[in-house]
């Protein structure tokens, strides 16, 4: 078995450098523990980027997971699956939609739902031929493709990666007035995480989402909410929007819907809005294939048995308040919604990150001056104490 130093070094020589990762090799895991290849043990509390809502390696997704490899795990969308039929179903009702389009990375399910709300505006709202424009936020994060980078305000996902797609304006997070001058008659619709993942967990103001959406409603333009990192219990519910009882047009939904262990991403609408898309239209070699499908669907089955997002909103709530008794001058601010916790510093976080590591605890800065603790939902009150006793530990030691 190779050593760490054997990895990194293999890292630097065959990998593209565009990650800045811990220096840490994950060897196994198991629940809210990974393993490194000398068996020391850490407590993770990044869970993917919030696709390891369930955990590692889910015993009942893992099931799923193997029963379906050992039956089909591919039929490309030339021909049909039971498994994606009934994912179909099961996903549409529990987003409350007439129905889904299967995709696999959130990247993929965004720019789906772009060009859904392109054609809508075309094609059912009346916008003239190429001036449809689509509204999105400052601080954005949807994924990086050529066309969701084209409408980000981080220069440092952007340079030079020109020229970019026209057709999307931005206005600042949080900002109904900002929004309600943007809207024009071709606004086909406004783009919105209804929590700022990547921006380092920014709430919106009370009301935001409620407001924008009714504006939205009142000016017909779709309300699109990409709950990609949000989604699937993360926030305390079962997505983030129902946080302000909002049921977005469209959902954006991806990571913690492959259960942790295969891409799986969907865009859900109604019928209204999905028929835009006629065969030919749109599509994905690999979107929607049984195996997916089949780790999606116990993965669905998982969340409400195991009833993850009311424990996320029990533990998540608890676990801020305990975490808030840290005081320390370096904290500027821990903000969060469930699971989802942000502690924003007036320093870099990535030397805390690191000394967390060192001592068993598996987290990451985000936007530099924010540590983010999104841990799996299936995490204990216990497994909480022991990132609490850390993270008390690192910050006396600083
Ligand atoms: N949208 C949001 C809100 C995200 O947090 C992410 C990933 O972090 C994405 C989209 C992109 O998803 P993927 O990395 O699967 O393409």
């Amino acid at each position: 078995m190779a050593t760490t130093e054997q990895v990194l070094h293999m890292m630097d020589h065959y990998s593209a450098s565009n990650y800045l990762p811990l220096p840490i090799v994950i060897e196994k895991a198991e629940g809210v523990w990974v393993e490194d290849a000398s068996g020391r043990r850490y407590l993770d509390m990044l869970s993917a980027y919030s696709a390891l809502n369930h955990g590692h390696r889910h015993p009942k997704i893992i099931q799923a997971l193997k029963e379906q490899a050992d039956q089909v795990t591919l039929v490309s969308r030339a021909f049909h699956s039971e498994k994606l039929a009934k994912f179909a179903q099961k996903l549409a009702d529990f987003a409350g939609k007439d129905k889904i389009l299967a995709m696999n990375t959130g990247a993929e399910a965004v720019e789906t739902a772009l060009k859904m709300a392109r054609r809508w505006a075309y094609r059912v709202k009346g916008v003239p031929e190429n001036q449809a424009e689509i509204i999105v936020c400052d601080g954005n994060f949807h994924g990086r493709t050529l066309t969701i980078t084209s409408f980000s305000s981080e220069e440092e996902y952007k340079q030079d990666f020109g020229p970019f797609t026209p057709g999307f304006k931005r206005v600042p997070y949080g900002d109904l007035d900002a929004l309600r001058a943007a809207i024009t008659p071709n606004t086909a619709a406004f783009l919105v995480e209804p929590v700022q993942g990547e921006a380092g967990i920014i709430i919106p103001p009370a009301g935001f989402l409620s407001e924008s959406y009714e504006l939205c409603r009142q000016q017909r333009v779709l309300f699109i909410a990409d709950e990609i990192q949000t989604g699937f219990g993360r926030t305390g519910k079962k997505f983030a929007c129902d946080w302000e009882a909002v049921a977005p047009d469209v959902y954006i939904l991806g990571k913690a819907l492959g259960g942790g262990v295969i891409p799986v991403s969907a865009v859900a609408a109604d019928d209204e809005v999905m028929s835009v898309f006629e065969p030919g239209s749109h599509g994905s070699t690999f979107g929607g294939n049984p195996l997916a499908c089949a780790v999606a669907l116990a993965a669905l089955d998982v969340l409400e048995e195991e009833r993850l997002a009311e424990r996320s909103e029990e533990l998540g709530r608890d676990f801020m308040k305990k975490l808030t008794s840290i005081k320390h001058p370096d904290i500027v601010q821990i903000r969060g919604r469930g699971l989802l916790i942000g502690i924003q510093l007036a320093v870099p976080a990535r030397p805390y990150c690191e000394a967390l590591a060192r001592i068993g605890l598996l987290c990451k800065e985000t936007h530099e001056t924010t540590i983010r603790l999104a841990p799996p939902l299936v995490i204990t009150e216990e497994e909480l104490d022991f990132a609490l006793i850390r993270l008390q530990e690192v910050f006396a030691g600083q």
